[in-house]
C-alpha cells in the first residue's frame, strides 16, 4: 500500500483544508511539551502569526529518564484544543500507547507516533484503526525499508493518511544529537507516494542548525517541516537547546519565503 508502484500519484492528505503532500510545504511548529496554558497559548499565537499551519505540543512525553517531566496528559490536550479554538491552527500530539491514543482522539487533528515507537506494531495497528491522520517518525536506527513497513502496518488497517517524518538517525557522530538523513526524502519519494516532512530540531539537537536544515528540507523536496518553538527556550522543560524562540522562528519563516518562490 505504501508503494509508488501501487499508486503513482502523490498522496495529498487533507486535514480539514490544510493539505499535506504534492506541491505543498507545510510548517508544523510548537513546543516539545505542553507545559502550561500560558506557555502553549503564547507559542500558538506566535507561530500562527509567523505563518505556521499546524501546532505541535507533547501531552505525553516518552522521556529517556523516568524521572524527567512526562507531560500534562489530558490537561495538556485541553490546552491544545483551546489553542486551536483561539488560532485556527490544526493540532498534533504524540501518542505512546492505547491509553494516550484513546484519550487524544477527541481532541487532536493528527496523532504522532514517535521514533521510539516506530516498530510498536500493536500501536501502529491501533493508530490505523483509529482513522486519524498519523505522522510516523523514523525510528532511531530504522532503515528506510523498516520505516515504510511501519507505515504499511497503519495503512493495512485502512488508514491511508500517513505522513512520514525524517528526524535524524543514530550514527557515530556526536557533534549533533542525530544525523539528518536528507537523502531519505528523494529516496522515499521514489519508493512511495506518501508525503514526507523533516524535523530539523530532533535531527540536530541544536537550534543553530535548525534554519539551515529547514532550508535544505525545502530544497530537497520535502512536503514540510516540524520545528520545536518555545516562548522561552532557556526555561523549557524539555528540548530547550534545540528550540527556536518565537522571534527566531519568525525569522526562519521569512528566510524560507524567497526560497519557496525560487522552487
Ligand atoms: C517529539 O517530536 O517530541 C519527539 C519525541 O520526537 P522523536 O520521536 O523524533 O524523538
Ligand atoms: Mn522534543
Amino acid at each position: 500500500l505504501v508503494s509508488r508502484e501501487v499508486k503513482s500519484e502523490d498522496s495529498v492528505i487533507d486535514i480539514d483544508g490544510v493539505k499535506i503532500g504534492g506541491d505543498n510545504f507545510i510548517v508544523i511548529a510548537g513546543p516539545c511539551a505542553v507545559e502550561s496554558r500560558d506557555q502553549l497559548l503564547t507559542a500558538a499565537e506566535g507561530v500562527k502569526e509567523a505563518g505556521a499551519h499546524i501546532l505541535r505540543g507533547g501531552a505525553f512525553k516518552p522521556r529517556t529518564s523516568p524521572y524527567s517531566f512526562q507531560g500534562l496528559e489530558e490537561k495538556g490536550l485541553e490546552i491544545l484544543a483551546e489553542a486551536r479554538d483561539l488560532t485556527g491552527l490544526k493540532i498534533v500530539t504524540e501518542i505512546i500507547d492505547a491509553y494516550s491514543l484513546d484519550m487524544s482522539l477527541a481532541y487532536v487533528d493528527l496523532i504522532q507516533i514517535g521514533a521510539r515507537n516506530m516498530q510498536n506494531f500493536h500501536l501502529l495497528r491501533q493508530a490505523g484503526k483509529s482513522g486519524k491522520p498519523v505522522i510516523l517518525k523514523r525510528g532511531l536506527s530504522a532503515t528506510i525499508e523498516e520505516w515504510l513497513m511501519a507505515a504499511e502496518y497503519i495503512m493495512s488497517e485502512g488508514n491511508y493518511n500517513v505522513i512520514l517524518c525524517e528526524r535524524g538517525i543514530r550514527t557515530f557522530e556526536t557533534a549533533t544529537r542525530n544525523t539528518l538523513d536528507i537523502s531519505a526524502v528523494p529516496l522515499i519519494k521514489g519508493l512511495s507516494h506518501l508525503p514526507i516532512i523533516i524535523d530539523p530540531s530532533h535531527a540536530t539537537g541544536d537550534w543553530h542548525l535548525v534554519t539551515p536544515l529547514a532550508k535544505a528540507a525545502l530544497a530537497v523536496g520535502a512536503n514540510g517541516i516540524m520545528v520545536e518553538v518555545h516562548p522561552n527556550p532557556l526555561q523549557a522543560m524539555c528540548d530547550g537547546p534545540q528550540s527556536l524562540s518565537l522571534k527566531k522562528f519568525s525569522l526562519l519563516m521569512e528566510e524560507l519565503k524567497p526560497l519557496s518562490q525560487l522552487l
